[in-house]
């Protein structure tokens, strides 16, 4: 048995919390925040398993105009943060190039097509299965543009094993009447799910956690200092050392990994979310708009708008054309919000931590085995936060882990 600090609460941290006791480490979780501080709080709550298309595609090349100029964007650029980004950009383009985007795809999907196994064992542990709602998400297409589009994309995901199931307006009507009649093509991933409160999932996991031994400290780690026999957390309230550390901060990440000798181009899609609170189950499953970069999905306190991206770095104000974007797209889409007395209850902005190549990173730091990675889960790491675990757990132990992780070792870069 070890002893393993784990720096971050969020779907990533607490999953390889649970991975590591279940092999009999004593593990120390270090958060400042709590469970769910950060991304993990107001993600969509889709276990997107079938996500592995990623945004450094060819199509950035074909549309990136139309992002930046058209009214109903869902993409925003923030001019005064394009020279800190360039560096990041610039590899985020050179891998938007079909070979690039192809090679991508084919290790997201083998990721994703195994990332059940890391929640099969956590939820039935833990109790967790009245949290989700086993219910495919469908993703809408508006126009026929961007249908016929997505042709390349919809090939790539069936060679990569995931079901789709095409359907037409008449189909969408016939599963989700609530929608306005404005999308005219869909696809229904089906072994798809989602959570109905993505942080009361992992409050509820963490306070299981607590119960078997799960010590927990409100601080935030601020350097970390590996050496051979052991690593030292730097934390405004003093040190501690630990056998081996994990850091799972998202993205935070990226200085806790440069103490550790690795200058790691991490940078962050900004997305937001708003909820119409007390608005109860309108649909019955997670619906995208593809147009809209948008997901609406039905939750325990409301429905939640979730999506966009932003390039705009960790600056904390929100860009109100965004949460505007997403109130109004989701009135379009369901006519019911727009009745009197139906509001909008709250607007919320996370960082999804991303890599330019779309890929997370799992595998160990340079200056030291004792330091594993696991961070950068761009729009998916509430899906791959259970498998990144178990991969954490197994580096830990020096066991064989459940797939190759070349395309994810932090190496790469
Ligand atoms: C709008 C939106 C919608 C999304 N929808 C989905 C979806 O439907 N499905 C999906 O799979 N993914 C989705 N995602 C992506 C997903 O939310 C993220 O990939 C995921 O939450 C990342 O989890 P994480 O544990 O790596 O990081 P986080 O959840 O960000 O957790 C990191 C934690 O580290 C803590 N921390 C930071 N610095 C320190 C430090 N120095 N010391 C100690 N602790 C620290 C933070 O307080 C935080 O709690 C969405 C994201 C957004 C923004």
């Amino acid at each position: 048995m070890a002893t393993v600090a784990v720096i971050g609460a969020g779907f990533v941290g607490l999953s390889s919390a649970y991975w590591l006791m279940r092999d009999g480490h004593a593990v120390t979780l270090f958060d400042p925040a709590g469970p769910a501080g950060g991304a993990s709080y107001g993600n969509a709550g889709t276990f997107a398993n079938y996500a592995c298309i990623p945004v450094n595609n060819p199509s950035v090349f074909r549309d990136f105009h139309r992002y930046l100029l058209a009214a109903e964007s869902p993409f925003r650029l923030r001019a005064s943060y394009l020279p800190r980004l360039m560096p990041w950009l610039a590899r985020f383009l050179w891998h938007s190039t079909p070979a690039r985007y192809e090679a991508a795809v084919a290790a997201l999907g083998p990721l994703l097509g195994r990332a059940y196994e890391g929640y099969a064992d956590l939820i039935r542990d833990a109790g967790l299965e009245d949290r989700i709602r086993r219910r495919e998400c469908l993703y809408l297409y508006s126009s026929e543009r961007s249908f016929r589009n997505s042709a390349d994309s919809l090939r790539l995901r069936r060679e990569a094993g995931v079901a789709c199931e095409v359907l037409d307006a008449a189909a969408i009507r016939g599963l989700e009447p609530a929608l306005a009649p404005i999308f005219a093509h869909g696809v229904l991933f089906p072994g798809s799910w989602h959570l109905s409160d993505p942080a009361g999932f992992l409050t509820a996991l963490h306070g299981w956690l607590a119960g078997r031994g799960l010590r927990t400290e409100a601080r935030a780690v601020t350097r970390l200092a590996p050496g051979g026999s052991g690593v030292i957390l730097v934390t405004p309230d003093g040190d501690e050392r630990f056998d081996h550390a994990v850091v799972a901060a998202g993205i935070h990440s990226r200085p806790l990994a440069a103490d550790c000798g690795d200058r790691l181009p991490l940078d962050t899609e900004r997305g937001y979310h708003v909820t119409f609170g007390g608005v109860i189950d309108p649909i019955g499953r997670p619906c995208g708009w593809a147009e809209r970069g948008l997901y609406m999905t039905p939750m325990a306190q409301g429905l939640r708008v979730a999506g966009t991206v932003e390039l705009a770095g960790l600056d904390p104000r929100k860009a109100s054309g965004l949460t505007g974007l997403l109130a109004r797209s989701a009135r379009d889409a369901l006519p019911a919000l727009k009745e009197p007395g139906v509001r909008q209850t709250d607007d919320w902005l996370g960082f999804r931590p991303t890599f330019p190549d779309g890929l997370p990173v799992l595998g160990r730091s340079r200056a030291s085995e004792r330091v594993v990675y696991a961070f950068g889960h761009q729009h998916v790491g509430l899906t791959l936060g259970g498998l990144s675990g178990m991969v954490v757990a197994d580096l830990l132990a020096g066991r064989k882990p459940p797939l190759d992780l070349t395309a994810v070792d932090p190496r790469r870069f």
